[in-house]
């Protein structure tokens, strides 16, 4: 039985200013009882609350990554932030894919009208600091001390029965090879790559889609009031990355009223499994989402792109490979003899299906925000480690595709040579050399050859677009680092690897190295959680995850 608190005041210190901390807090004061005081303590590293690292507005009109419309499944949380775009007269209201600035706004709207402290039992307080260390104390209340934003004093906060961490998607530390190297910038750093100057040679290592919102910050400008790519000279930039591949582009989802894949058939097939004293494994996701299809073929017949190289055909899918039903990898159509160029080739092709309505996506993206947790809480360590060695790449690659509008972008930019993108190892294998980065010429690739004919070889800045880390150990946070020390949280090993820390991924209530619950502390989805999350760190995936803790909160009162 779980221990209940019974208390008529509580304090709760939410770490991080992000949208996560925002939702947090919203959905806290949702559903908070009328009886109990609230104080909420914000601590907050940036100077604004409630943007992060994907909301902060900027110059460039970079596109959000989701789609606030209702094509596909309905999600209260979409129709929020159309709805407010709606009513502000947004001109973006309506928009197809909004751009980061918009979703900022809508965001800020959000606040304004939710804000719960204007209930009378609540206070909400935003503290502008960086915390860098969590005490538990034995009366059972937890300290905060913080470092003060511009000041640099160290200050503490008492008294928090609860403590959420919002830390969000956290930098990894600069690489050691890059530590002498004044050129490396983080992916996420939109000043430092905003200040590159269009005549410097620019490495972009990933080829997804953080490497196509830093090269729209660096080609972008503003004359004459017009927002614009500047002109850029062609073969400065290049993009690599481990697989090559270029980043799929969105089709169009149907919605599916589902049988198989859906939060109660699979609640009840979890709860029977253990029941039995067993776990879910892949191949019952698989198996789940192979009758799904069979279903919605027959029920959605000529309402879906029939594709003639059997994208969609079932017989495709009987083979034991989770990588069938989401879709083809580009080595299928190089088989199909698309010889020539087929990265560009295979970004026209999805472009052109873009706009087609898709059955196999449609089925797959029903593994979503909310039945990712459940399924990832559910399977076995053995199954966890089968799916991050095996399939998390090309699942990550079609289950977060880019927009169309990015998809033509980049396909313009390959063709005028503006950019150029090549399959490389990784960073162990570039060399520094009198202050700039150099690819090693040594490498067995074609193409690499021949992009460097154009590009030539050593570059000035190298942008580190390639992912989010999940390695605890390799994060740039002192808090996770003095946690870490404090054995306040524990690294998720998965063989040799560590994956984010050792939680419930519905709750977020994080372990101790025993893996049993601390009570006080959780966490929101970001780098912390990989896992469940590492796929769907959105923005509905962030506030999905608030409500949970909310929830798991409110029960302990
Ligand atoms: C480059 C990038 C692009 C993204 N694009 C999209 C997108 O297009 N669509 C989408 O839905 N999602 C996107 N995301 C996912 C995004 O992370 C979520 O949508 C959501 O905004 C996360 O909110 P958050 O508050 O959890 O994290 P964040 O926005 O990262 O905020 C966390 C905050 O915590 C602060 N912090 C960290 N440590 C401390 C500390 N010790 N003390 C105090 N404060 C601390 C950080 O400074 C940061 O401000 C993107 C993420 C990144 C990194």
């Amino acid at each position: 039985m779980k221990e209940k608190m019974y208390m008529d005041q509580i304090r709760i210190a939410v770490i991080g200013g992000g949208a996560g901390a925002r939702e947090f807090v919203i959905r806290l004061g949702d559903s908070f009882p009328d009886s109990v005081v609230l104080s909420l303590d914000v601590f907050s590293a940036e100077h604004t609350f409630g943007h992060g690292v994907a909301w902060t507005p900027e110059e460039t009109p970079v596109l959000a990554n989701m789609r606030a419309e209702t094509l596909g499944p309905d999600y209260h949380e979409f129709e929020i932030i159309q709805e407010i775009l709606e009513k502000t007269g947004d001109k973006e209201a309506g928009a197809e894919y909004p751009s980061r600035n918009a979703m900022s706004r809508a965001l800020d709207e959000r606040w304004k009208s939710n804000n719960p402290s204007t209930r009378p039992n609540i206070a909400v307080n935003i503290i502008s600091g960086n915390v860098v260390e969590l005490t538990k104390l034995e009366d059972n209340t937890v300290t905060v001390k913080y470092t003060e934003n511009n000041v640099g004093a160290k200050q503490t906060c008492n008294g928090y029965q609860f403590v959420v961490l919002a830390l969000g998607n956290i930098k990894s530390k600069k690489p050691d090879i890059f530590k002498s190297f004044s050129g490396y910038i983080d992916g996420w750093d939109i000043e430092s790559i905003r200040r590159i100057k269009s005549n410097e040679k620019v490495l972009i290592r990933g080829s997804s889609l953080s490497s196509i919102d830093a090269t729209m910050r660096m080609l972008h400008h503003t004359g004459n009031g017009v927002s614009q790519e500047s002109r850029w000279q062609p073969n400065n930039i290049l993009w690599y990355s481990r697989s090559g591949k270029l980043p799929f582009v969105r089709p169009k989802q149907l919605k599916l009223g589902s049988y198989f894949v859906d939060y109660p058939y699979l609640t009840n097939l979890i709860n029977e499994l253990e029941s039995k004293k067993q776990s879910l494994t892949l191949e019952d996701v698989q198996s789940l989402l192979l009758s799904e299809l069979r279903v919605q073929e027959f029920k959605k017949k000529g309402r879906f792109y029939e594709c003639p190289k059997g994208l969609t055909s079932i017989q495709n899918l009987v083979e034991d490979d989770m990588q069938t039903v989401l879709g083809r990898d580009h080595d299928d159509i190089e088989q199909d003899g698309f010889d020539v160029k087929p990265q560009q080739v295979m970004l026209q092709e999805s472009i052109d299906l873009a706009d087609a309505y898709s059955l196999w996506f449609s089925v797959a993206k029903l593994l979503d925000e909310y039945t990712i947790p459940l399924v990832w809480n559910a399977l076995d360590l053995k199954n966890k480690e089968l799916f991050l060695t095996k399939y998390r790449r090309i699942f990550d690659k079609f289950w977060a595709p880019i927009p169309k509008v990015n998809g033509e972008r980049l396909l313009r930019w390959l063709k005028e040579g503006m950019v150029h993108s090549v399959e490389y190892p990784d960073e162990d294998s570039l060399i520094l050399k009198e202050g700039k980065i150099y690819l090693s010429e040594d490498i067995e690739n074609e193409s690499l050859s021949s992009t460097l004919e154009y590009t030539g070889n050593g570059f000035s800045y190298l942008i580190n677009c390639g992912g989010i880390s999940s390695n605890p150990f390799q994060m740039d946070n002192a808090l996770v680092e003095k946690m870490h020390e404090k054995s306040q949280i524990s690294p998720y090993f998965i063989g040799e690897q560590a994956y984010g820390i050792k939680l419930n991924w519905y709750t977020g209530a994080v372990w101790n190295q025993n893996e049993e619950e601390h009570g006080w502390l959780y966490t929101l989805t970001g780098s912390l959680t990989t896992g469940a999350h590492r796929f769907t760190n959105s923005y509905l995936a962030v506030s999905i995850s608030a409500q949970r803790t909310v929830n798991d909160i409110l029960r302990k009162l």
